[in-house]
């Protein structure tokens, strides 16, 4: 929704990881062993990515980091580049949402592995089972999409990237949105946010 909005890029360093472990890469290799513990992949792995994404002329007028910053030197080196770039944040979202009702979102999330849409079993079924109502493709689930997965990613989220919230309080920049209202509540409440930003 955003960044057919406000035509910028989504930068997720999660699908990033995704793409270097489907293509083998070194790094690939590597990160999936985080990533299927739930774990974090090293700061300086995702720092390397995202310093190399901003500088890419898509990003020139706006961006949308998803999933990045996840820890408080993440988010130092993410100040550190925006300087160099001559780049500043307007906005940062956080979604409330509760940890059961994440559990159920996040075990029910299925996506097309030919064309990438979402689905989800009970909130957003596809026509026929395990097929993309788009394009007809193959409906994969995440490896760490298992229960006992997400419930580390959880614990990772409170330890390492909570503290994220009041770094970003202290700059001004942090809105708190319920993530639980209604999908175009939410919608409508993130894009008042960075509008205001
Ligand atoms: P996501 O798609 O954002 O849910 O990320 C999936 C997984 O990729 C996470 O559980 C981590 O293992 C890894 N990952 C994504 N973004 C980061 C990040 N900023 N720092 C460290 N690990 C990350």
């Amino acid at each position: 929704m955003l960044v057919e909005k406000f035509s910028i890029p989504q930068i997720s360093t999660g699908d990033m990881l995704r793409a270097a472990v489907r293509e083998q890469t070194p790094m690939g290799l590597k990160a999936k062993e985080c990533m299927d513990a739930g774990a974090l992949v090293p700061d300086e792995v995702v720092i390397g990515i995202v310093r190399e994404r901003l500088q890419q002329a898509d990003c020139a007028s706006g961006f949308i980091l998803d999933g990045f910053p996840r820890t408080v030197p993440q988010a130092d080196a993410l100040k550190q580049t925006l300087v160099e770039l001559g780049k500043e944040l307007d906005s940062v979202i956080s979604l409330e949402v509760d940890i059961e009702a994440l559990v159920e979102r996040l075990t029910g999330r299925r996506t097309c592995s030919a064309c990438g849409k979402g689905f989800h079993l009970k909130f957003d079924p596809p026509a026929a089972d395990g097929t993309c109502s788009a394009c007809g493709g193959t409906l994969v689930q995440r490896d760490d999409d298992q229960e006992a997965t997400i419930r580390n990613r959880m614990d990772v989220y409170h330890q390492q990237t909570a503290p994220l919230e009041d770094y970003y309080a202290q700059d001004g920049l942090l809105t708190a949105i319920d993530g639980m209202a209604e999908i175009s509540s939410v919608q409508q409440q993130i894009v008042s946010a960075l509008q205001a930003g």
